[in-house]
Formats: structure tokens, C-alpha cells, sequence
């Protein structure tokens, strides 16, 4: 590598140039640094992109998520006698091209409920598509700014799962940090600095030679901080993800382009790199901020308690030359083979607000 850095040296050539004058950086940060080129430079999804989600896949899905808020919010509102409450803010974190806010709001909307609309977003190039899709979005860079004064309603779907984590890996004497080192431009993990046995769970600590633990610091920030405002605003937050209840032993670290697995340390900032979610560890923040944690269920259950089969079964009346369409976004959406069970639903409420649909208690 040159002594010096080219104005229009690649992100590669830059992060390896920073390791080698400042050393190994953890996992955390080089997720950080990949996914948010990553995310500035492009739109990843859909057919032509890296990777495709639910709302793309179907309308269904961001409509049963509207319907899922306005019930909540009916329910209660019509539980107070006076005054009547304040209009809610939808509050989405990450919203893509902003398909999900888009079927969400329409049917919302089914139901008198036409919430302000608030977008936590940081790539400028899905800021573009998601003004176009729900014009009047305001938007924010992070979890500080959103607004104060009204009940949330909170929408995260596949957003944790692209926030950074930390990992720490077993030993021979112990649990190291997961750092990333670089040979050339070539990025590697490697193991750093022992970390205290007392920073492990319990449970977690006599696991095998080569172990890895994950842990989402970031994402711990964003639930706390959310949970605190729904518990003084009211409001509910709704959380769709591929995870599990942690923590947990398991590398769940990869990286995802047109539409196949990838080495996460390969192509810098070219691939979507992500992490499953640990929704307990989730759950346990918002419960902390004094909200009432659901059961985590799996997404094709939480689809079909909702109505999916008979939201499908009106789309095909309405038009039946979409008959086959429908009916297979209904299989990739709930199927536990497909997104069924990997993919989980967990839902904050506010303490004074009633149960929502779709968990089972
Ligand atoms: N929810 C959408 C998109 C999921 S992709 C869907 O279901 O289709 C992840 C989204 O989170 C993208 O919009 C990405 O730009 C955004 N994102 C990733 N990291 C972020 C961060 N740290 N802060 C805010 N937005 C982020």
C-alpha cells in the first residue's frame, strides 16, 4: 500500500489504510463503516438489488401492520371518556423505499387514522424513494430527534438486523474481542484484548474453544430510548426481524448480495451486511423502560392471526388474474420453510394501553 491515501482511493483501501496506522477496529466498527456506504450508495432491494424484504414482497404485509396500529389505537381511544387523544406520530426506523409506511398509512387510513409521519433514516439515496412513496415524511438521523409531545407508533422492520454488534470469541484462556485486522486490503477477524468472564453470561461462559457471542449495544440505545418516550407519550413499537431469544452462542454474522450469502469481510461496503437479532435482550430494554414485552412469535403465525388468509382471498375476488401472485407472496410470508419462523414479531406497549392482537399470552 502507498504512503499516501488517493482522493478517490476505495473504502477498502481506506478503512485498510486506517487499521494499519491505528490498529485492528472491533466488529462493530467495521459493520458500521461497510453498511453505511453500503446504504448511501444504493438501493439493495428488490430484484435488481441484494436482498428482498416483506413489504416488497408483498402489499399485504405493510397493510396488516396498518390494521395491527389502528385497532391498537381504536381501542384506546375509544377507552377515554375526555379529552380525546392527541393524533398519534408513525414513526418508522429504517423504512427502505418506504413501501411498508406506504400500505400501512393506506390502511390506516381505512379507519380515519392519518398519523404525521416520522422516517429514521440515514442513506440519502432511500430518503429519495421514501419521500416519493409517502410525500410529507419528515426525517431524522437517529433516535434523538423524534418527536415528544404525541403517542408513537413505532415500526422497525429489518432494521436491527443492520445495526452494528460486538463479538467476543472463546479462547484457550478465555473470551477475546472479535476484532477486524487487514493484510493489504484483505480484511480478516482476529481475536483482541481478553475481556473479564464477569461481562459473559453466566450460562454462557463454559461454552466450547472457538465460541462467539453477539451483542448489540446500538440496538439496547434504540430500544431503551424509544420504550422511555412511548412509556411518557404513549404508543406501542412493533419489531420484525430474523432473530432469536439470546443471549446466545453463534456467529450470525453475514453478508447478503444479489440475492446470495457472501464472506461478510469481502467487497467492503458493496454488501449488505447483517446480524440476527436478539429479541430478548430487546425485550428486557423496553421492559426497563417500564413498556409491557409480548411473546416473541414467529412471523407467519403473527401474519395469520391477523387475517392474512382472508386479506389474500379478497385481493384474488378483487382480481383474480393475480390469483397465483397472491397466493405464493401469502407461502413466502408465513411459510415456516420460508419467512415463517425464521423471521419474528415482538411487540412494546405502553403499560395503560390494551393488548395487542396477534401475540399469545
Ligand atoms: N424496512 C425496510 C428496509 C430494510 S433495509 C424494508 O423492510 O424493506 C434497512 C434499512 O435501515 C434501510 O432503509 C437502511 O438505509 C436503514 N438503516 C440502516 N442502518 C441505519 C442506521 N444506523 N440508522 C438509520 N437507518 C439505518
Amino acid at each position: 500500500m502507498s504512503n499516501a491515501v488517493s482522493p478517490d482511493a476505495t473504502l477498502a483501501e481506506r478503512l485498510a489504510r486506517a487499521i494499519t496506522l491505528g490498529g485492528p477496529i472491533s466488529v462493530a466498527q467495521f459493520i458500521a463503516t461497510a453498511n453505511t456506504a453500503y446504504y448511501a450508495s444504493r438501493d439493495p432491494l428488490g430484484a435488481e438489488g441484494d436482498f428482498i424484504t416483506a413489504p416488497e414482497i408483498s402489499q399485504m404485509f405493510g397493510e396488516l401492520i396498518g390494521l395491527w396500529l389502528a385497532d391498537l389505537w381504536l381501542r384506546w381511544a375509544e377507552s377515554l371518556i375526555d379529552p380525546p387523544p392527541k393524533l398519534p406520530a408513525y414513526l418508522e426506523l429504517g423504512p427502505g423505499r418506504g413501501t411498508l409506511a406506504q400500505d400501512a398509512l393506506r390502511a390506516m387510513k381505512r379507519f380515519d387514522l392519518a398519523p404525521v409521519v416520522h422516517f429514521v433514516e440515514t442513506s440519502p439515496s432511500l430518503r429519495k424513494a421514501q419521500i416519493a412513496a409517502v410525500p410529507g415524511a419528515k426525517f431524522y438521523d437517529s433516535y434523538k430527534d423524534v418527536p415528544t409531545n404525541t403517542p408513537l407508533l413505532v415500526v422497525a422492520n429489518e432494521f436491527f438486523d443492520a445495526l452494528p454488534v460486538h463479538q467476543v470469541v472463546k479462547g484457550d484462556d478465555g473470551w477475546h474481542q472479535r476484532l477486524v485486522g487487514c493484510q493489504d486490503t484483505l480484511f480478516l477477524p482476529i481475536a483482541g484484548k481478553r475481556v473479564p468472564d464477569d461481562v459473559i453470561p453466566t450460562d454462557l461462559r463454559a461454552a466450547p474453544l472457538g465460541s462467539i457471542i453477539e451483542t448489540s449495544p446500538l440496538s439496547v440505545i434504540y430500544v431503551e430510548a424509544l420504550a422511555a418516550r412511548i412509556r411518557a407519550q404513549g404508543g406501542a413499537m412493533l419489531m420484525i426481524d430474523y432473530g432469536y431469544a439470546g443471549p446466545a452462542v453463534g456467529d450470525t454474522l453475514q453478508a447478503v448480495r444479489a440475492h446470495g450469502y457472501a464472506n461478510p469481510f469481502d467487497a467492503v461496503g458493496q454488501q449488505d451486511i447483517t446480524c440476527h437479532v436478539d429479541f430478548a435482550t430487546l425485550a428486557a430494554a423496553g421492559a426497563r423502560a417500564g413498556l409491557r414485552a409480548s411473546t416473541l412469535v414467529g412471523q407467519g403465525a403473527w401474519l395469520e392471526a391477523l387475517g392474512i388468509g382472508p386479506r389474500a382471498e379478497a385481493l384474488v375476488s378483487a382480481s383474480p388474474d393475480r390469483a397465483p401472485e397472491v397466493h405464493a407472496a401469502h407461502q413466502r410470508l408465513t411459510a415456516p420453510d420460508q419467512m415463517g419462523m425464521l423471521f419474528k414479531v415482538l411487540a412494546l406497549t405502553s403499560p395503560d394501553w390494551p393488548e395487542p392482537v396477534g401475540f399469545a399470552t
